[in-house]
């Protein structure tokens, strides 16, 4: 429809300026990070004086390069396009909690897991981690006074073709039908310093690369369940 030709259009244009931006920013972050290990090296034992700061340093600039390369991911995902390899989905999970074994440890969240496919499927790995480590982050988020996490996989057909549905599903604070509507929009978030509102935004774009869907439930006050389905790798 025509609506969605403008939204289309308008989000080229966004992601010819957003990576426009992201690379004239990639610089002076590189001279930055550069200068600040200059400066300590100048400061000898007298940068220990410091420490605080330049760890504060450190991270800010940290956080700025991830914040640029997930615009530049999110702008340009052709570039970022890693080789695909058949995968149990099972495995990539297991493989993806330890990234994320930090955050859970600080939390009173459980994690349940339910593993059934049978079928593999075709992804690139790192791309399927992104994805889970986001929607598992998010409702790390969504779960600030604890809660329960459950990952599962089954096997599942969609529009007659064989697949694989992987859920990542919250008992945290949920979403409102209106905020549930903008989660998969470029630049949506809630989390004001933290979030870039980017995370749902590329996930939807690797999955559906794949020939998969991302989809989202939520009730505000109950929790929040994101479902990937993935063709089955023939
Ligand atoms: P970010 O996490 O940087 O804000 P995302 O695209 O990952 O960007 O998420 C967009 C917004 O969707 C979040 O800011 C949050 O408001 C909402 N959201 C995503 N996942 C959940 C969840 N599991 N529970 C509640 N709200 C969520």
């Amino acid at each position: 429809t025509t609506r969605q030709l403008i939204v289309s259009e308008k989000l080229a244009a966004i992601g010819e300026i957003t990576a426009g931006v992201a690379h004239e920013i990639n610089n002076p972050i590189a001279v930055m990070q550069g200068n600040l290990e200059v400066v300590r090296q100048v400061m000898g034992e007298r940068a220990e004086e410091a420490r605080t700061e330049f760890r504060l340093l450190d991270e800010q600039i940290h956080r700025i390069s991830q914040i640029v390369t997930k615009l530049l991911q999110f702008a340009k995902p052709e570039e970022y396009a890693g080789f695909l390899e058949r995968h149990a989905p099972a495995d990539v999970i297991s493989d993806t909690l330890p990234l994320v074994q930090h955050l859970l440890n600080k939390s009173e969240i459980v994690v349940e897991r339910d593993d059934r496919a049978s079928r593999l499927v075709l992804m690139n790995r790192t791309e399927l981690q992104q994805v889970l480590v986001n929607l598992i982050v998010n409702a790390i988020h969504a779960m600030s006074d604890g809660g329960t996490l459950s990952l599962r996989s089954h096997d599942s057909d969609l529009d007659g073709k064989p697949g694989v549905l992987i859920e990542v599903a919250d008992t945290g604070v949920g979403m409102s039908a209106k905020m549930l509507s903008k989660v998969f929009d470029p630049f949506f978030t809630t989390k004001r310093q933290e979030g870039t509102g980017l995370g749902l935004s590329i996930s939807q774009t690797l999955i559906s690369r794949q020939g998969g869907k991302i989809s989202a439930e939520s009730e505000e006050g109950v929790g929040t369940r994101f479902t990937i389905w993935l063709p089955e790798a023939s």
